[in-house]
């Protein structure tokens, strides 16, 4: 295979992101070499593949922060030929050539096995989403967060209706919690019954959250939470976390800007968990991977996700930055 396909990023003034041609000589170095079969959609891959965020620096840039596949060739002993794996974070598709080319080549220590029971497909259909969706989930057990000292009061998710906002409102609501799914597509019924179908016991509209008065603190309402927008919505749920609890933050589809006091940190003991999935260390992705192939029903992970080929991402890049996709789009490369 002398000419591979690739999605590259927009460059800055120059050409859009598109479906192209590139070399294997092309290819960064590293010492396993992997035959891409399935790759996925993340916001990111959205503002790599639109240009509308500044993630990629350098030109070309193979775009698709993740993939999945079976390795061709292998210099580590670790790794061998026809080994089946995931690569997640570490700069792919920004820094480091990505997912969206028949081949990529990476460092071997960036390399997962496909964890037992999960296939090549399922593993991209969680991805890089499902990976932080997992990742909030362990920081706030790392807060000491249960389903019993959750009682009645349910753990918040924003963004619901995308990626990580699906993956963590099925992880949690499988895990026993009381799940409230805010969302700016609640008033539409089919994403109402769908986020209930994910485990949501209710919905929120997105607009409550952020046209909320900025107060200091409000009512305690949330037993602790996951936040993948940022921006109002982050601040209103910080003021809106029960004493004690943890908000674990990892996106900002909502905005960068976060207008909160001190208030919920030094009266109400409210801790702030920032979580990264890209440079997240070996042992930790690997727990977190293990827990998602034992803790996520496989209908609900079909249920949510959708199916693209490679042609159609700088399509599917606009669509997920104006929030239209649902759920976890995954990228047949060579299924
Ligand atoms: P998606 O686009 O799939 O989901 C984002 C969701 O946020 C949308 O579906 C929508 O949900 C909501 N949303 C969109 N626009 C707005 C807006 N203007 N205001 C408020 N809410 C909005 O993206 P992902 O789930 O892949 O990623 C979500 C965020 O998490 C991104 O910012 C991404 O960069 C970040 N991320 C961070 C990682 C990390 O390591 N820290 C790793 C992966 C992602 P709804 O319609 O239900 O409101």
């Amino acid at each position: 295979m002398g000419s591979l396909r690739a999605v590259l990023a927009a460059e800055p003034e120059g050409l859009p992101g598109r479906l192209a041609e590139i070399d294997r000589a092309d290819l960064p170095d590293g010492d396993v070499t992997v035959r891409v079969q399935w790759s996925s959609l993340n916001y990111k891959d959205g503002l790599a593949v639109s240009g509308k965020g500044k993630v990629v620096r350098s030109f070309p840039m193979v775009c698709g922060v993740d993939l999945a596949g079976v390795v061709e060739e292998s210099g580590s002993p670790d790794l061998e030929a026809g080994q089946a794996v995931i690569v997640t974070g570490w700069g792919l598709g920004e820094e480091r050539f990505g997912g969206y080319a028949d081949l990529a080549r990476v460092r071997s220590e960036w390399v997962v096995p496909v964890p037992d029971g999960l296939d090549a497909r399922q593993a991209m259909a969680i991805g890089t989403a499902g990976l932080t969706s997992m990742l909030c989930l362990l920081a706030l057990e790392a807060h000491g967060l249960t389903p019993e000292r959750a009682g009645d009061a349910p753990v918040v998710v924003t963004g619901a209706a995308g990626g990580v906002g699906s993956v963590a409102v099925a992880l949690l609501a499988g895990r026993g919690y009381r799940v409230a799914a805010v969302s700016g597509r609640a008033d539409q019924p089919e994403q109402a019954a769908y986020l209930r179908g994910l485990g949501a016991t209710e919905i929120i509209d997105r607009a409550e959250l952020a046209g909320a008065p900025p107060r200091p603190l409000d009512k305690e309402r949330w037993a602790g939470a996951v936040d993948a927008v940022g921006g109002p919505i982050l601040a209103t749920v910080i003021r809106q976390t029960r004493y004690g609890g943890c908000v674990a933050a990892c996106g900002l589809a909502g905005g960068a800007d976060l207008p909160t006091t001190v208030h919920p940190f030094i009266l109400r003991a409210v801790d702030l968990a920032g979580v990264e999935s890209v440079r997240c260390p070996t042992p930790v992705r690997r727990t977190a991977w293990k827990r998602l192939a034992e803790e996520l029903p496989r209908d609900l992970l079909e249920e949510m996700t959708v199916e693209a080929a490679l042609e159609d991402v700088p399509a599917l890049a606009e669509e997920i930055l104006a929030g239209r996709t649902r759920g976890r789009v995954v990228v047949a490369v060579n299924p």
